[in-house]
């Protein structure tokens, strides 16, 4: 698994755009939407950040291909136009949007993998990011224990 999560990584980095901008929701110092990263340019050499947001493009290219496979294989069963197929690529974006579950999980590796990037440990301050800034039913310290549990 970690070894998929790497080709992953490194996939995604290749097939991302990133652009600096300040066109964010206040609180956020990125953010990715599909394989579109924003970050603030005062974070342009945060290494941390950036392997948050590449992270997220991860899981949109890994459930992407998984889900368009899929919805290949239900219409050719199906004898539907293949055109529907396209829609796998609105899936990582609908569960991170509607199953708090997926967005927990999506955020708990993104903040595990930028938390190996600085010297010092942000685990409760992460932790408090995702408890407060997610629309999540959990505290900072079932959070950190999260954050906690992935690094090890
Ligand atoms: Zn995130």
């Amino acid at each position: 698994m970690a070894s998929l999560t790497k080709v992953l990584m490194a996939l995604a980095g290749a097939l991302q755009v990133t652009i600096y901008t300040d066109k964010l929701p206040p609180a956020a110092g990125g953010a990715a939407n599909a394989f579109v990263v924003r970050i603030r340019p005062k974070y342009r050499g945060d290494a941390g950040i950036h392997a948050h947001e590449t992270v997220h493009v991860s899981q949109f290219w890994g459930v992407s291909v998984l889900s368009c496979v899929a919805l290949y294989a239900v219409c050719y069963l199906a004898h539907w136009s293949a055109v529907y197929v396209v829609l796998g690529l609105a899936v990582h974006s609908l569960l991170y949007a509607v199953v708090p579950a997926y967005r927990l999980r999506s955020e708990v590796q993104a903040y595990a993998e930028q938390l190996r990037h600085y010297p010092d440990d942000r685990t409760d301050l992460f932790a408090e990011y995702i408890a407060q800034g997610y629309r999540l039913d959990i505290s900072p310290a079932q959070a950190a224990a999260m954050l906690r549990r992935r690094a090890s």
